[in-house]
């Protein structure tokens, strides 16, 4: 057993590792003396969110927090309002009908739910889905901007005029917004229609595809 350890320690030693401690310090030193990466998961991102009582939203009606749902190390993020009434029943956003047109356009692209990563900016259903208000924003858009920074996608597609407008920190409407290509931390981030706009005005459904085709290219670039 001792010999075992002794050469685990060699081995360790020879990959690098600066040594061993039963010390939390020094495990999170990096050989080269770096400070360790300051990211949290989504776990403990979501086990800070715990059952999260910083707005009135916990009080008006939430089953349930809806967190997000994908991969933790997606290139391709999307972000909407707020959870509707399926999303606040199943705890996962985006699978209603909107939900549904968002799942076909991400297959449209390439890519499957799984490859990419589904947030939105509020975490719980504001009651009969009406905007988010200012307060609740500012209680909820500092987990999703814990998200973005754990998750580190190349491209952000905002989805709709609520989400553009509180990621850009801009009062311009969605119409105004598209079509171009901004940054949001490291990411390029494009804003697009609502599916739920969608839903209602198919005819726009050619300019959403657009901003899609714009948002494959930036990752196929290596963007
Ligand atoms: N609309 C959103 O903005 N988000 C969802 O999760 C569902 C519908």
């Amino acid at each position: 057993m001792r010999n075992q350890l002794l050469e685990h320690l060699a081995f360790l030693s020879e990959l690098g590792v600066p040594g061993v401690s039963r010390d939390a310090s020094w495990r999170r030193r990096t050989a080269d003396g770096a400070e360790p990466d300051a990211r949290s998961t989504l776990p403990a991102i979501r086990e800070d969110l715990g059952d999260c009582t910083r707005c009135k939203l916990h009080k008006q009606g939430r089953r349930q927090i809806v967190f997000g749902v994908g991969s933790p190390t997606a290139r391709l993020m999307f972000v909407g309002e707020a959870p509707g009434r399926d999303e606040d029943v199943q705890g996962i956003p985006f699978v209603g009908r909107a939900g549904q047109l968002l799942t076909k356009m991400i297959e449209a692209m390439g890519y499957s739910r799984d490859d990419v990563y589904i947030a939105n900016v509020i975490k719980c259903r504001p009651p009969e889905n009406r905007n988010p208000e200012a307060d609740e924003v500012a209680a909820c858009e500092p987990f999703l901007v814990r998200q973005v920074e754990s998750i580190r996608p190349a491209v952000i597609v905002a989805l709709g005029t609520f989400a553009a407008q509180a990621l850009l920190k801009t009062q311009d409407p969605i119409s105004r917004l598209r079509g171009r290509v901004y940054k949001y931390g490291g990411a390029s981030l494009i804003p697009t229609f609502h599916p739920a706009f969608l839903l209602r005005s198919p005819d726009r459904k050619r300019d959403a595809w657009e901003d899609l085709k714009k948002a494959k290219a930036l990752l196929e670039d290596g963007q």
